[in-house]
């Protein structure tokens, strides 16, 4: 019978959710959706030593700004379900609570000769590595070494039954089958063998906190919750032999899910995995979200940086995949369409900082302008500047108050938007729209504040005033032209002290745009403000 698909992300609490875990979760999300299946985020958190507060919920609102959303695992208000119902069969969703079902699946295996008890001392096993590592070897514990070992394979019966009884830190280990040749096949990579001789025994489960190690705990739910397919990072590919076994040690081998397992990230310049250190120095996020630790220290967010959360998620679905087209805009709709896993590429994906700002300046321009209008009013808002009225009232600008009018807003970004990647640079462009300059950049004031052309600005710009030429951009724009070169005075020169005197800088937007967005009351006193 054709199983119904269902993927999970199986993110662990560490931390902030790197962009590749996205990646991960993306390709999940993708994937069930194209298949009509159920996309399962479950939370492993077997490694108390690991966790760290907030990441959990840090994933779940990562995962929600980024427009992915799990069928089953997260309630509508953002949490992880504890309670088992027709949507959430499953729950509970987080490993720590399911901590009662993976004993005995241990112990199973134990009974069936497929695992078995480890008494060893940390200390013991310490001894051992170092031993191997003297004579140049690395310690396994495994097909050479167990039967020199405290466990259940070499101690009596009597002697393993008391010791479980009596002592609480033995673990139950995988008893890793000799002499095996594991054949495998991987969706991404095609069919990889792997002899069992190289592979250590793993520990599956811990007396001393009662809890599983991953391994266990991700094949027992992975069976549990129906996965079909696991769809993961290629730091994962080492353990997929061991995987296979515990799928046939268990004898779910009809069940056991297809494996695909994705390429790294790769940092922009040199080689190696893209980490937070290369974001830091290079300055751009990989974190969706901002993140702050428990040191106080802040890392950039994709959100926080002001990046759109389509562009984000389109970036990323390219990272490693293509759709074997020139394509490359795509909404989260048509990923679903055209996404497969088999043109994800072997290879890692190396992530190109400016291709990320690409994607932004190509939302920014497909955005309507009333939206990056709504956009831009908080980025005013932050410069104690009011907006006031409606898409449907009349244009109005009050620089004394600071107040401009919804539709004064709409057409400044009108104005900027293609020049801009990111909404806060419609004021870097723009602030001279709605306030006078605060200061005025030093070297444009050196280059162009000599008296003979502040002379020739000043009668230009009286000019203008008596004159009662009407602001309106081309109007005024040709005007002040037309008087220039009738006078015959440099125009660049005065054009640029023009700009000075109005904005704090010599360069920035076309003086007619400036001058018909100010009008002639706010140039006369900014021009009186800047001594013309
Ligand atoms: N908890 C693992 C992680 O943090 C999940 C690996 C898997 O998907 O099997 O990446």
């Amino acid at each position: 019978m054709e199983r119904k698909t269902r993927v999970r992300f199986a993110p662990s609490p560490t931390g902030p959710l790197h962009m590749g875990g996205v990646r991960t979760a993306l390709y999940n999300y993708l994937y069930a959706k194209q298949h009509g299946g159920d996309f399962i985020l479950r939370i492993e958190d077997t490694d108390s030593h690991r966790f760290v507060p907030g990441a959990e919920a840090y994933i779940i609102e990562a995962l929600r700004w980024c427009g992915i959303v799990p069928d089953e695992g997260v309630d509508a208000d953002g949490k992880m379900v504890e309670t088992a119902s027709a949507q959430h069969p499953h729950a509970p969703y987080r490993q720590s609570q399911r901590r009662a079902i993976y004993r005995q699946y241990a112990e199973q295996l134990v009974e069936n000769g497929y695992a078995y008890y480890a008494f060893d001392s940390a200390a013991a096993l310490e001894e051992r590595r170092a031993e191997a590592e003297r004579a140049g070897q690395t310690f396994l514990y495994g097909l050479t070494t167990r039967d020199t070992l405290r466990n259940s394979l070499t101690l009596s019966a009597e002697e393993t039954e008391r010791l479980l009884r009596e002592t609480d830190s033995w673990t139950i280990r995988f008893k890793m089958p000799a002499h095996t040749v594991v054949k495998m096949d991987d969706l991404i990579r095609g069919h990889i063998e792997v002899n069992t001789d190289t592979l250590d025994d793993k520990v599956l489960w811990k007396r001393a906190d009662e809890l599983p190690t991953y391994h266990l705990a991700n094949i027992v739910d992975d069976h549990l919750m129906e996965i079909t397919e696991v769809i993961r990072g290629e730091e994962w590919l080492p353990s997929l032999p061991l995987h296979y076994m515990l799928y046939k040690a268990f004898g779910w081998e009809d069940t056991m899910p297809r494996f695909a397992h994705l390429s790294l990230l790769l940092k922009p310049v040199g080689n190696g995995k893209l980490s937070k250190r290369d974001g830091d120095k290079m300055g751009f996020p990989v974190f969706p979200l901002q993140w702050v630790n428990a040191e106080g220290e802040t890392s950039h967010g994709y959100r926080e940086d002001g990046y759109f959360p389509e562009a984000f998620v389109n970036m990323l679905a390219m990272l490693g995949w293509n759709p074997g087209t020139e394509q490359e805009l795509f909404s989260m709709e048509e990923l679903i369409q055209a996404f497969s896993l088999n043109k994800v590429q072997k290879a890692g994906a190396k992530f190109n900082p400016d291709k990320a700002k690409w994607y932004n300046r190509e939302y920014l321009r497909a955005k309507r302008d009333e939206e990056l209008t709504d956009l831009f009013i908080p980025v005013l808002q932050e410069q104690g500047i009011t907006v006031t009225g409606c898409p449907k009232c009349p244009v109005s600008a009050d620089f004394a108050a600071k107040e401009f009018s919804w539709n004064y807003v709409r057409n400044v970004v009108a104005l900027v938007k293609e020049r801009a990647t990111f909404v806060r640079d419609f004021w870097t462009s723009a602030a001279c729209l709605f306030t006078a300059p605060a200061e005025f950049v030093q070297k444009d004031v050196d280059k162009f504040w000599k008296p003979e052309i502040k002379e020739q600005v000043r009668q230009a710009a009286a000019h203008l005033l008596d004159t009662g030429v009407s602001f309106e951009k081309e109007t005024v724009g040709s005007s002040l032209e037309e008087y220039i070169r009738a006078q015959e005075w440099p125009m660049g020169k005065v054009m640029n002290a023009l700009r000075l005197a109005l904005t704090g800088a010599a360069s920035g937007l076309g003086i007619a745009d400036i001058l018909s967005f100010i009008g002639p009351e706010e140039f006369r006193a900014r021009l009186s403000a800047a001594e013309m």
